[in-house]
């Protein structure tokens, strides 16, 4: 056995025979004395080998970087003028006096010694290197960590860890649904859960009262830099609580976190309805550490000349807003040209901008392509409303209400970002009050949050006017990102099946579907509700990393697939057979 991580190697330790077992992370000849960097998980301590131990100093001579090796010497302290202030054990080294090669090591595709930039790629295919890596190393520490104390909260507030199925029935949250053919069943698919959303209201009805699980979780979606095809979830299920109190509890769990972790206050979290989150910030999940707001001037715009503005400000989907960068007077032309290709991602068409250079010569102060098309009363109007000083450039969005909030809101973050106008280090909230339903282009509706979230109305509201209907979901969003999401559900069988009515689901697709769910809604189900937080996307932000690849052990790629393992894979015939599978197209 071991006797000490390397890592922990210190000052109390001299004159302390140690046996370490670790791997060689760098060896270097010093004039007929051979050291060699021994590294575990705890860190990496110096060896030394003098020739006058022959059969050590020989093996110690002939390995290599990353050899599995075991040491047993003596712990002594470093001659004056050889102490590493840089190193955690650079006070100390240990003098070699047996070594013992566990395993050999070919050249690793990357050098693990010294910081090297490395293409995502080789590090994805060889993970189990690119783990080695101290700043991985440290990711996954502080990964289990995180998961530990939220272990200990939950255990301390009486909530009990119950695991639910990965072989399932669809649930709807809303993405794609990773299929498995069931052999047994000819014909017949589980999905694997997308959360584990109906077995823990079941659990409720159950009467567990207080669930959680950290819980993996499966979405066939496209991918963004912060998604993955599959992910973990801290989820959680409560009976008899409201939103107050469900919101109140999981603050307090997060705020205690990253007191713990990183020593940082949250304070308390504002609140924010989603309404106002989409008109002042653009977006249902603001980033509020930037001080920036989209304003509306569709009512400055409507009768305008101009059909770029005016048709917007006249259509009752549309809107103008305006945005306003202090000091942003000073972007160049390129800069402005880079902000339009982004604004086009989210659908915007153009990206109209008036720089305010000498507000005091008025319409004449105005440096922009458009000026001329509003007219002075307009321009000088949007001036005052926006409180535009010289300096600034204000940016307009014109189009559907989506696509100017998307944009614009984005722009927000991208600018704030470039220009550095962060005004704190985190900035949470709670978006709540969501509506139930939004329409889909296609014009059905679909659910916000899920089918199994309450309305804040009565059923009779809900049919007559779905598309002004609130919901009882509330989000927790951290500096731009949604940290985590959830609701008090529907536990009344009829309004269950108002709210499927009004997603356009029949009684038949219900019944085949969540017959399961609404039966046990018939027998005593409690007033209950929950939510569930990302756990990915929460050590991301904890740990400041701005891929979700950089925190989960083995992550898939933005095609999902894995590196590593070249998952997913081709079958065999004789698999595809058994499982009464052909395909359309061999691959
Ligand atoms: N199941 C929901 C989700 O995964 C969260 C919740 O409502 O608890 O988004």
């Amino acid at each position: 056995m071991r006797s000490h991580y390397c890592g922990g190697l210190n000052k109390t330790h001299i004159g302390e025979e140690v046996v370490l077992k670790g791997w060689v992370h760098r060896r270097r000849d010093h004039g007929g004395v051979i050291f060699l960097d021994v590294r575990d998980r705890d860190g990496v301590a110096q060896v030394v080998f003098d020739p006058d131990r022959e059969e050590s100093f020989n093996l110690a001579d002939s390995v290599r970087n990353e050899f599995v090796i075991e040491v047993h010497g003596l712990v002594r302290g470093r001659p004056e003028g050889t102490i590493n202030s840089e190193m955690p054990t650079g006070e100390i080294e240990v003098l070699g006096k047996e070594l013992v090669i566990l395993n050999k090591s070919e050249t690793p595709p990357f050098q693990l010694d010294e910081h090297q930039q490395v293409g995502e790629d080789v590090r994805l295919r060889h993970r189990y290197i690119d783990l080695r890596r101290p700043e991985m190393q440290e990711k996954m520490r502080f990964r289990s960590k995180v998961t530990n104390a939220i272990r200990n909260f939950m255990d301390d507030n009486g909530f009990l860890d119950i695991e639910t199925p990965i072989l399932n029935r669809a649930t709807p949250e809303g993405a794609r649904d990773y299929l498995v053919p069931s052999r047994t069943h000819e014909g017949s698919f589980f999905a694997l859960p997308q959360s584990p959303q109906l077995f823990k209201q079941l659990l409720m009805v159950s009467g567990f009262d207080r669930y959680y699980q950290i819980a993996k979780c499966f979405r066939d979606e496209d991918l963004r830099a912060d998604r993955q095809p599959e992910f973990t979830q801290i989820d959680i299920e409560t009976s008899f609580m409201d939103e107050e109190e469900i919101m109140g509890m999981t603050e307090t769990m997060i705020r205690k976190l990253f007191l713990d972790m990183l020593d940082v206050d949250l304070g308390d979290f504002p609140r924010m309805p989603y309404s106002e989150a989409m008109q002042r910030y653009g977006s249902d999940k603001p980033d509020l550490r930037f001080p920036m707001e989209l304003v509306d001037v569709a009512d400055l715009m409507a009768e305008i000349e101009f059909k770029v503005f005016a048709g917007p400000a006249k259509d009752p989907n549309g809107r103008v807003a305006a945005l306003k960068v202090p000091g942003g007077a000073q972007l160049t032309r390129k800069i402005i040209d880079e902000y339009t290709k982004f604004v086009g991602i989210y659908g915007a068409k153009g990206l109209a901008w008036i720089k305010v250079n000498e507000l005091e010569k008025g319409v004449e102060g105005l440096q922009s392509p458009i000026v001329k098309f509003l007219g002075p009363d307009v321009a000088m109007a949007i001036m005052e409303r926006l409180e535009a000083k010289n300096g600034d450039i204000i940016f307009f969005g014109a189009d559907k209400e989506k696509v100017v909030s998307e944009a614009l809101g984005a722009l927000r973050i991208k600018v704030g970002e470039d220009m550095n106008m962060a005004q704190c280090e985190w900035a949470p909230l709670w978006v709540v009050d969501f509506p139930m339903f939004e329409e889909t282009d296609k014009g059905s509706l679909t659910a916000l949050h899920h089918p199994f979230t309450a309305p804040s109305c009565s059923a009779e509201e809900l049919k007559a006017n779905p598309l002004d209907a609130l919901s009882r979901a509330y989000d927790m969003v951290l500096n731009g990102c949604e940290l985590g999401g959830g609701s008090v559900r529907i536990h009344d069988q009829a309004m269950q099946k108002t709210v499927f009515g009004v997603l356009g689901i029949s009684d038949e697709e219900a019944e085949e579907k969540f017959g399961f769910l609404l039966n046990a809604l018939k027998f005593g189900a409690p007033p209950h509700g929950g939510l569930a937080f990302g756990l990915d996307r929460l050590i991301m932000l904890m740990t400041g990393t701005d891929s979700i690849r950089e925190v989960i052990a083995f992550p898939k790629t933005q095609s999902a697939s894995c590196m590593m393992t070249e998952a997913p894979g081709i079958v065999s015939a004789a698999q595809l057979r058994e499982l009464n599978i052909k395909l359309r197209k061999t691959p």
